[in-house]
């Protein structure tokens, strides 16, 4: 199936009343995904691309294109990261359309853009970062704040197992909490399609990491659980449609591949914690390679996850020292 081009509106029916278009990223990625659902009289948008003016102008071109002639009646949202939500603001005041997405990513959303200096110290901290390192980190959030505006003026909640009505047939909204506080994605067993956001991806796999400010969770079981849950309610014949790469076959491979390669990462690292350790000093067994400074965040909350998960299962301890610093070990058997 041929991919249409990256960032020129153009658009590919990949799927009955499902087209698709790529929305310029930066940096490996290189594109996001995003569908236009025919629905009957009007369309709807899944999904958005950075808020940023390269989008802006892909945007502009598909409803001078393939999109034109009917109105943007939804935009939907998968999850609150600014790739996908980013241009949101601008696309529902540009088209009316209403915007819905859960409520969950609507606040984590807001919490991204939000000062959480304060927050970040703490937690940065805690996995052993120095000073230096914490305050280009500052700098770069800063920055990161632009991508999400401006912030759309209001939502309409979905919730997981809801069933929204998009060209006359039911899509099955299924949560999974992990990469992100409350991701949807969406099956339609009637055209045996597969809207997967960032859940699955076919040849990578989306961070799922803890934040500053998540001084409990455990994502990475959470993830996990979406997984089975996504095993659970969509069979293995349909069509995924993922943010990322191409839309591929072979569901439930790829989610097996997925649920093994972060055992294999939980295994290096407990592995790795025959003495007291920090996050940072995890990078090696984890990633297998050095982490530069612009993943090093991802990489920290990455970490950070596995040893909850370790904790969680009883496996693993933490002490934080009198500097705040978080040492972890293995439990003592
Ligand atoms: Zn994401």
């Amino acid at each position: 199936m041929p991919a249409p081009a990256i960032g020129d509106g153009s658009m590919a029916w990949v799927a009955e009343g499902v087209g698709w278009l790529r929305m310029p990223l930066q940096g490996p990625l290189g594109f996001i995904n995003v569908w236009a659902i025919d629905d009957d009289d009007a369309w709807i948008l899944v999904d958005c691309g950075l808020g940023d003016a390269a989008t802006e102008s892909a945007w502009l071109r598909a409803f001078a294109g393939p999109l034109s002639g009917r109105p943007v009646r939804t935009v939907l949202i998968t999850h609150g990261h600014p790739d996908h939500f980013g241009k949101a603001g601008w696309l529902v005041r540009h088209t009316g359309a209403r915007l819905r997405m859960t409520a969950g990513e609507h606040r984590g959303a807001l919490r991204a853009i939000g000062d959480g200096a304060a927050e970040a110290t703490r937690f940065y901290v805690a996995a052993g970062w120095d000073q230096p390192t914490i305050a280009r980190w500052l700098d770069r959030l800063a920055g990161f704040h632009d991508l999400y505006l401006p912030l759309p003026p209001a939502f309409e909640r979905i919730r997981a197992d809801d069933a929204l009505a998009m060209g006359g047939t039911p899509w099955h909204v299924i949560g999974c909490v992990g990469h992100s506080p409350e991701h949807a994605a969406f099956h339609c067993a009637d055209r045996r399609v597969f809207i997967a956001g960032d859940q699955v991806l076919p040849r990578i796999t989306a961070s799922v990491g803890v934040w500053p400010g998540d001084e409990e969770g455990n994502p990475l079981r959470t993830w996990l659980d979406g997984l089975d849950a996504i095993e659970a309610a969509v069979p293995d014949d349909v069509l995924v449609l993922p943010s990322h790469g191409d839309p591929f076959h072979g569901l439930h491979t790829r989610v097996a591949e997925m649920r093994s390669g972060h055992h294999a990462m939980i295994a290096r690292i407990a592995a790795a914690l025959d003495r007291p350790r920090r996050a940072i000093d995890l990078f090696d067994p984890a990633f297998g390679k050095p982490i530069g400074p612009h993943r090093i965040g991802a990489a920290t909350g990455e970490v950070v996850a596995c040893l909850r998960w370790l904790a969680a299962e009883g496996r693993a301890t933490c002490a934080r020292d009198a500097d705040g610093v978080d040492w972890w070990a293995v439990t003592a058997r």
